[in-house]
């Protein structure tokens, strides 16, 4: 039955849900590399080779939610909090569009309303007007009008990790949060014309294969621009401390499919996979990964953003994070070439 299905995933992404669970729960060796041969296949039909860097600034880590598996939770008196000023944002944008190939920048936070619309909208605005970047929001949930706002002023993107696509789920995951305002933001972002990410944690407390399973489907009918997708990591601070933590194998399982479903949507090899395995992007690549996020936080705040612990980059140098960033995307055979890598359906 498994050569049957990987036959089918070179031929179409319509895989049923009983395809999907038997991707999923791959464990045997031989059978993993021929789900990574099939995703990388299809990688290279849809999406060739280029691997795509987007500039990372996490700005704030200040946040009003209290999600049960984040270090960065309101709730969390453990955590050093700190809001970089709208000035330093800007200039650190600016550096990386003066001193480095890449053309995405991605200005990432809590849900902090100390940005307020006006104060975002002034920071997007003049990125745009004095780089050349894309800009990508990271900011959470937020008002409409805010979100409309952020788009008129120039923003291209929006990364809202849809965290659990079971109602169930997200809430045991998200005690003051709702499932329907977290759909209806996506729905929102898109309708003014954003691209828009979604993703969610792999081995997170009480998801199971079926729970993933209901994500991949999800990705079928909402077809994000981008999916984000990481192993969960126990943090010592949060109501999951001592949980264990998702695994590296089964992360790249659910890389590997959502290629195959969705064909073109842009996967980063995330920083939390690099951080439970030291090859774990160069393996999120190998299944199907075509993007990376080197970290361009400033040196002295990157450690205070820890949503997870021992994250990689904290120690780092922004130049080694480019620089490894590249060699990476290299040691796989992949290129890197520096455009902006937008949605793929703006190709058309
Ligand atoms: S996951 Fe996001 S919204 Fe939830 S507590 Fe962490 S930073 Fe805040």
């Amino acid at each position: 039955m498994l050569n049957e299905i990987l036959n089918k995933s070179l031929e179409t992404g319509d895989l049923t849900r009983e395809e999907i669970l038997r991707l999923l729960a791959i464990t045997d060796p031989d059978e993993k590399s021929r789900l990574t041969e099939t995703s990388n296949a299809v990688r290279e039909k849809y999406c060739g080779a280029e691997v795509y860097l987007r500039g990372l600034i996490e700005f704030s880590d200040h946040c009003r939610r209290n999600c049960n598996y984040c270090g960065v939770r309101a709730g969390n008196t453990c955590a050093h909090r700190y809001r970089i000023p709208p000035d330093e944002i800007v200039k650190t944008a600016k550096g990386i569009a003066e001193n480095t190939p890449i053309k995405t920048v991605v200005l990432q936070s809590g849900e902090d309303l100390w940005y307020t619309k006006d104060i975002l909208a002034d920071i997007i605005r003049r990125i745009k007007s004095e780089t050349d970047l894309a800009v990508t929001l990271g900011v959470g949930e937020r008002e409409y009008d805010e979100y409309k706002a952020w788009r008129e002023a120039g923003a291209d993107r929006f990364l809202l990790r849809h965290e659990a696509a079971n109602r169930e789920l997200y809430k045991s995951l998200h005690p003051d949060s709702d499932y329907d305002n977290r759909m209806n933001c996506l729905r929102q972002l898109r309708e003014l014309g954003y691209q828009v990410g979604a993703g969610a944690m792999v081995g997170a407390p009480g998801q199971t294969l079926e729970h993933i399973a209901d994500d991949i489907e999800f990705y079928k009918t909402f077809k994000p621009d981008m999916i984000g997708i990481g192993p969960f990591i126990s943090h010592p601070d949060t109501p999951y401390k001592g949980a264990a933590s998702g695994t590296a194998e089964l992360t790249l399982n659910v890389v590997a499919v959502t290629r195959i479903v969705t064909r073109t949507a842009l996967l980063p090899a995330t920083t939390a996979i690099g951080s439970i395995d030291p090859m774990g992007r160069e393996k999120a690549l190998m299944a199907g990964a075509d993007v990376m996020m080197p970290n361009y936080t400033p040196y002295e705040y990157r450690a205070m953003y820890e949503i997870y612990p021992d994250k990689k980059c904290f120690t780092e140098a922004v130049d080694h994070n480019l620089s490894d960033a590249i060699a990476r995307i290299r040691s796989v055979g992949r290129v890197f070439k520096g455009g902006y890598g937008h949605a793929r359906r703006l190709d058309k």
